[in-house]
């Protein structure tokens, strides 16, 4: 941490109504709907040179709008589907029909994706500052936030707010501001880290003739057993993208990482890389349709599935999801299953499911977004406030793009009524969030989930 005399010699960037750190899934929607809800000065900073996130840095599937069972629901609404639609109008989106898993996926062109996230803020009037790292907070006598400080190639800069919203998926905003939070590992084993990998060349019709997904998970256990390729599990999946010939994959998993610390993280990219090449050499030598094909893009950097996770004023439990609770305070639905994806040992997959009753979906209350006794502050996207098993739940995009609008709205709020984020009147948040089309109810409604179906949700 930078000491105080220092902070007053920084100079000051910009004062801002809201501040929202991180340009993810979950902080472009939250300066989105701040700005939409009436706050003129919407300051967003982002490390990368592109916004996004996991979204657009290594995914291209947005899991969490429907629910999975045999009569799915869709349980997200409103700015992200303004996200699918602006893809969609490019011809960029596809409906991947699962009963099971994490329930029907919505894929994209990424790539796009990159250019939709900034017209979407353009257009919302949000000032983005990109190549832009937070690396400090400023603190007041009370403990609340000052300012924060972040680095860029021009030297040190301050924004001064009057509110911050935390989406950096590490919660550094949260942790530089000495709150309180569990770290992914410290009480729970963390979650696998994944570099994604996009092959071209495949022969997907080869592939399908073949056998499909049941052929390539009895090739890669084959793999494993006899020890032909040093493949890091026995399971792992891959999907066509929206490039013709082209597939992307979830498959490499690197264990015992805290992805807060560089020299372990640069470990992990390193690993992860290796392991990609050796998936390439399977995929080329083993599976029909792969004989042509080739790497053609790893993750933007290694995935990270959780880091930490800030304490709250309420803290969403497995029980929660598998009791499908209801809070009065509910900002979003969530039907995604528990998918926890731990180390491989002896051999064994270790990507351990828990699934909600009867394909329904729990409430998320807003207190999940606000770390504990705070007035300044809200938290969204995988650093809010979740034990281990309940945020493997509730981290799929659709989620974290809801839990972004329900941020932004509520620090809007916050600010018209000048009250704390404790105090953001409950019933007038859920009744803008509905009017902008989000889904605080359990509809009846069974979503149209075949591949082209996205326009009959709407
Ligand atoms: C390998 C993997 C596979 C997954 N598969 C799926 C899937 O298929 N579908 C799905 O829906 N979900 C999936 N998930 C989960 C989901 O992608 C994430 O939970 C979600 O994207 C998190 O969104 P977020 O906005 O909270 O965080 P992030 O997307 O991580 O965004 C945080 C942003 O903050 C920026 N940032 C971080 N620190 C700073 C800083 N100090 N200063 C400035 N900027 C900063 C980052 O660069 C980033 O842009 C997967 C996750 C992983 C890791």
């Amino acid at each position: 941490m930078l000491d105080v005399l220092i902070h007053s010699q920084i100079p000051l960037l910009t004062d801002a109504d809201v501040l929202v750190v991180g340009a993810g899934s979950a902080g472009c929607c939250a300066a989105i709907a701040a700005r939409e809800a009436g706050v003129d000065r919407v300051v967003l900073v982002e490390r990368y040179g592109f916004a996004g996130g996991t979204s657009t840095q290594m995914l291209d599937t947005f899991y969490g709008f429907f629910t999975p069972g045999t009569e799915p629901k869709k349980v997200v609404g409103g700015l992200p589907d303004r996200v699918v639609d602006a893809l969609d109008r490019v011809g960029a989106v596809f409906l991947r029909p699962n009963t099971y898993g994490a329930g029907t996926g919505v894929n994209y062109n990424p790539e796009r994706l990159k250019l939709v996230w900034d017209e979407l803020l353009a257009q919302a009037g949000v000032k983005l500052y990109l190549h832009a790292h937070l690396v400090d907070v400023e603190l007041k006598a009370d403990g609340s936030i000052a300012s924060v400080v972040i680095w860029s190639k021009r030297g040190f800069f301050r924004i001064r707010a009057r509110r911050y919203i935390d989406t950096s998926g590490d919660a550094d905003l949260c942790f530089r501001a000495n709150l309180p939070f569990e770290k992914a590992g410290d009480l729970e084993p963390a979650q696998t880290l994944t570099t994604t990998f996009r092959m071209s060349n495949v022969d997907l019709s080869a592939y399908e003739r073949a056998g499909g997904k049941k052929m390539l998970m009895q090739k890669m256990a084959d793999a494993v057993e006899r020890g032909t390729h040093p493949l890091p599990r026995k399971a792992g999946s891959l999907h066509r993208m929206n490039a013709e010939g082209c597939i992307s994959t979830v498959a490499v998993r690197v264990a015992d990482i805290d992805a807060t610390d560089f020299e372990q993280l640069t470990r992990a990219e390193q690993e992860g890389r290796r392991q990609a090449f050796v998936y390439e050499a399977f995929f080329r030598a083993c599976v029909p349709g792969f004989e042509r094909a080739n790497i053609i893009g790893l993750s933007h950097q290694i995935g990270v599935r959780e880091t930490r996770r800030v304490y709250g004023e309420y803290r969403l439990t497995k029980q929660d999801c598998l009791s499908v609770a209801r809070f009065a305070d509910r900002v979003l639905l969530c039907g995604a299953p528990i998918e926890d994806h731990r180390k491989a040992t002896d051999g064994r997959e270790e990507t351990v499911w828990g699934y909600i009753p009867d394909g329904g979906a729990y409430d998320v209350p807003y207190r999940t977004l606000v770390p504990r006794g705070r007035d300044e502050v809200w938290v969204a996207g995988r650093c809010f406030s979740a034990t281990h098993d309940a945020h493997a739940s509730c981290r799929s995009m659709g989620q974290t793009m809801a839990m972004g609008q329900a941020v932004g709205t509520a620090a809007a709020l916050s600010l018209r009524h000048d009250c704390s984020a404790r105090a953001v009147p409950m019933a007038e948040l859920q009744d803008r969030l509905r009017q902008s089309g989000a889904i605080l109810e359990m509809p009846t409604r069974v979503a149209d989930t075949s591949e082209h179906g996205w326009r009959n949700n709407r």
